[in-house]
C-alpha cells in the first residue's frame, strides 16, 4: 500500500542547518541521527534533505558529525549564541 502525504517546512527566524547540495549525496545519515526529527529525506532519490522544523534544533551538531561529505551540511548558531563575554581591564 502506498501512502502519500504533503508537508511544508515550518518557518522560523533561525536557520540552524544549511546544506550544500553540490556536495550532499543524499545518504540521509543526518536525518537518521537527529533525535529531534527536524530533518526529512528529500522526495527525490539522492536529494538533499529538507529542514522541516528549524526552530526545534538544539544545536547538538550530531547531523554534521554523521555526514560523510565534509561541507555538505553546516550548523550555524544564532548570533546571540556566538557572543562571548570577555573580562574588561577597568573594574567598577
Ligand atoms: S544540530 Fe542536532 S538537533 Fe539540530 S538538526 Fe542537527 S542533529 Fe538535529
Ligand atoms: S549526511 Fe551529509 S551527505 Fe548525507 S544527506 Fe546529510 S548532508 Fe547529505
Amino acid at each position: 500500500m502506498k501512502i502519500e502525504y504533503s508537508v511544508q517546512p515550518i518557518p522560523c527566524s533561525t536557520q540552524p542547518i544549511h546544506y550544500n547540495s553540490s556536495l550532499c549525496i543524499g545518504c540521509n545519515r543526518c536525518v537518521a541521527v537527529c533525535q529531534c526529527d527536524i530533518l526529512m529525506p528529500s522526495d527525490k532519490e539522492g536529494g538533499t534533505p529538507i529542514v522541516m522544523y528549524p526552530g526545534e534544533c538544539y544545536y547538538c551538531g550530531a547531523c554534521v558529525m554523521a555526514c560523510p561529505r565534509p561541507g555538505a551540511i553546516e550548523l550555524r548558531h544564532p548570533l546571540m549564541n556566538q557572543a562571548k563575554f570577555i573580562p574588561t581591564k577597568n573594574k567598577c
